[in-house]
């Protein structure tokens, strides 16, 4: 299932990025780092309830200094809101209501997304102000809940209204049968050549879920291969230099629609090679969870040899070597040269991030590798696996169960990944392990 993603949307001074800290605070401390991925400030993950929730700060596109951009701000704000399934819209209750917060609460209700309407900076617990009950002026649908983004009071309410808001498994975003893809790439990598190539060529579906805002950005497809959502088709398509120049604004978007994807195309301009940026993009991919697929356009472009082909994979896998497991396309967008196999590979990857392994087989296969490879020691204290459980797929994510976590190495943990792949698959995606202690430390 689709993470959730909630914007937080409001005007300056507010408290919008203290919130988002507060939100996403402790769990980035946990999370390590992907090398070659920069973490932006305005996009993170939230924990609450075992669930985790995609925070946006509209703050943080906010640039600050350059007033050409400026202009720009309102227009990414937008793009924040049309992504997002839920709107955190933050009002100051030290300030009272004011104009600006009635006219973004206006274009928040034409947007037609649900709206939290919360009022910051309500520090004393117990005994809200005054200025609170103002806001029931703008006439939202919920109360207005006061929340302090320093002290952290409100947000636990906020976040289970976040919950609740969100769509659920098994709505219009979950259709059955149906495999969701983000086209995803640096500008002029041929993202729109591509999804014009698809569209033109395959049956393209009136979607039966009507009304939806996300019918407008999305296109389904039917071909030989499958039922394909090729996800924010419009935003893909969409030529504004501008936006692209932004380059936070591109990455913005990129990252909501890889959120709601179940596959991701990283498409790389072969004439240019593999470069950070598409490193980065890749990155977030990766972060997500989600089953991938890199896609060197332009190929017609490409004098080849013996050696180009070769030479390219090689260089694919040492920029991004923490996701071999995605497959290498070698495609064009402009003549359509192997788009078939392109289908075929979203076919693979998609069924390898939804394999199951029943209990039963995993502890066989983790028998057989503790005995191949005996778990490590350290001072005399060995490891000691007791079992391991796969907890859920998209991505695959294992539970395993030992005496102590901090002699799970993580070369043993690569061992075992890698273990996994060799004897199961798991094609395309990447695998998550979580380590537990389960009884007496020894
Ligand atoms: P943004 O521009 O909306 O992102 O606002 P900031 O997060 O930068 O916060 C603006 C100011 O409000 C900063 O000085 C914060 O310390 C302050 N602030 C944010 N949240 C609270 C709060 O819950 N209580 C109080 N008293 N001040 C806050
Ligand atoms: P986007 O910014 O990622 O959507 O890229 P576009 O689809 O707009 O493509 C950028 C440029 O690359 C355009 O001039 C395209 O015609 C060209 N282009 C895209 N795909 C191919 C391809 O497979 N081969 C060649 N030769 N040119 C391509």
């Amino acid at each position: 299932m689709a993470r959730p993603i909630a914007a937080i949307v409001g005007r300056p001074n507010v408290g919008k990025s203290t919130l988002f800290n507060k939100l996403i605070g402790e769990r980035r401390a946990i999370v390590d780092d992907t090398p070659g991925v920069t973490r932006d400030r305005i996009y993170g993950v939230a924990e609450w309830r075992g669930q985790e929730i995609v925070i946006i700060d509209t703050g943080g596109i906010e640039p600050k200094t350059d007033d050409i951009i400026l202009s720009k701000m309102r227009e990414q704000a937008n793009a924040a809101i049309e992504t997002a399934d839920v709107i955190i819209f933050m009002c100051d209750v030290k300030t009272g209501l004011v104009a600006d917060d009635r006219e973004i609460a206006a274009m928040l209700r034409r947007s037609g997304k649900p709206v939290i309407l919360t009022v910051n900076k309500a520090d004393r617990i117990g005994d809200v102000e005054e200025q609170f009950y103002e806001f029931y002026e703008l006439g939202f649908e919920r109360d207005p809940i006061p929340v302090s983004s320093i002290h952290g009071n409100g947000t636990g309410d906020l976040l289970d209204l976040v919950l609740e808001l969100s769509p659920k498994d098994g709505s219009g975003d979950d259709e059955e049968g149906v495999i969701r893809v983000a086209v995803t790439g640096k500008p002029n990598s041929g993202k729109s050549s591509l999804i014009n190539k698809i569209l033109g060529e395959d049956r393209l579906i009136v979607s039966d879920v009507a009304g939806t805002t996300r019918d407008a950005i999305d296109a389904k497809i039917e071909n030989s291969h499958g039922v394909y959502s090729f996800i924010d088709t419009a935003g893909i398509r969409r030529k504004s230099k501008v936006d692209d120049k932004i380059e936070k604004f591109s990455v913005l978007r990129a990252r909501a629609a890889v959120e709601r994807a179940d596959v991701v195309i990283i498409m790389i301009d072969a004439s240019e090679g593999i470069t950070e940026q598409d490193e980065k993009i890749a990155g977030i991919a990766h972060e997500a969870g989600k089953a991938s697929i890199v896609a060197v356009n332009k190929w017609d472009l490409i004098e080849k040899d013996n050696d180009t082909h070769g030479e390219f994979v090689k260089s694919i896998k040492n920029a991004l070597s923490y996701m071999t497991y995605a497959p290498t396309v070698f495609i064009s967008a402009k003549t359509g040269q192997r788009i078939d196999t392109l289908f075929d590979e979203i076919n693979k990857v998609y069924a390898g991030a939804n394999q199951r392994i029943s209990t039963g087989t995993l502890n066989d296969f983790l028998s057989d590798v503790t005995v191949r490879v005996q778990p490590p020691t350290d001072k005399g204290r060995r490891l000691k696996i007791y079992y391991i459980t796969q907890s859920s797929a998209a991505p695959p994510t294992f539970v395993i169960f030992c005496n102590r976590a901090d002699l799970f190495h993580f070369s043993y943990q690569r061992y075992i990944e890698n273990g996994l792949r060799e004897t199961f698959g798991f094609y395309g995606t990447p695998i998550r392990l979580v380590i537990r202690e389960k009884g007496e430390k020894q």
